[in-house]
């Protein structure tokens, strides 16, 4: 069965811009999955340790056939080409990939949680997820049918700004 399902992705690491642009195609790549619509750019605070450069981030929707299993593999598969290193908790990163949400289903393994815990207090998957779908409504285990712009109003606005075409981001260009 074909899902529709929202990707996040961000970089503060290593030309962060080129690596959200690459990480599209690679999104497209993906088997039995296709990219519908892509966000906005955003350049954003990190959360956590300050001692790093600012993020690009962005959400991507997906229409696949894959598991959610299968998708995340597919994901780490991406990060992995990037060079991607698990370090510090929240540190910098070439890339990092995360479900957002997959359709309406609630995914709670070890590996893996569905919704994305942090989806609905973080500006930066917000504000994106918004700009594609403002209508979207989160499933249950989410605070469930409350409008994306309703949870945009009681998250902070601060550190986040969307790029236009050419836009620096802070520390990362
Ligand atoms: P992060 O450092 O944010 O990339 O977290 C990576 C870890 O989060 C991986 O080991 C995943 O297994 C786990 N994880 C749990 N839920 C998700 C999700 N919805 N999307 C991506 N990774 C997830």
């Amino acid at each position: 069965m074909t899902e529709t399902t929202y990707i996040s992705i961000g970089s503060n690491l290593d030309e962060p811009r080129q690596q959200v642009i690459a990480a599209i195609s690679e999104l497209e790549n993906i088997p039995n999955t296709n990219v519908i619509t892509v966000s906005p750019w955003y350049c954003s605070s990190p959360m956590g340790p300050q001692d790093q450069p600012d993020y690009i981030n962005g959400v991507a929707q997906l229409e696949t056939t894959l598991d959610p299993q299968q998708l995340l593999q597919a994901l780490q598969n991406i990060e992995n080409t990037h060079h991607r290193k698990r370090q510090e908790h929240w540190g910098a990163r070439t890339l990092d990939l995360d479900i957002l949400l997959y359709g309406t289903q609630i995914v709670d393994q070890p590996d893996l949680q569905i919704p994305h815990p942090g989806l609905t207090t973080r500006n930066f998957v917000l504000l994106p997820l918004a700009d594609i779908d403002p209508q979207l409504v989160l499933p249950n285990g989410t605070p469930h049918g409350i409008p994306l712009v309703t949870l945009l109003e009681i998250c902070s606005s601060e550190g986040i700004v969307r790029l236009s075409p050419g836009d620096i981001c802070g520390t990362t260009g």
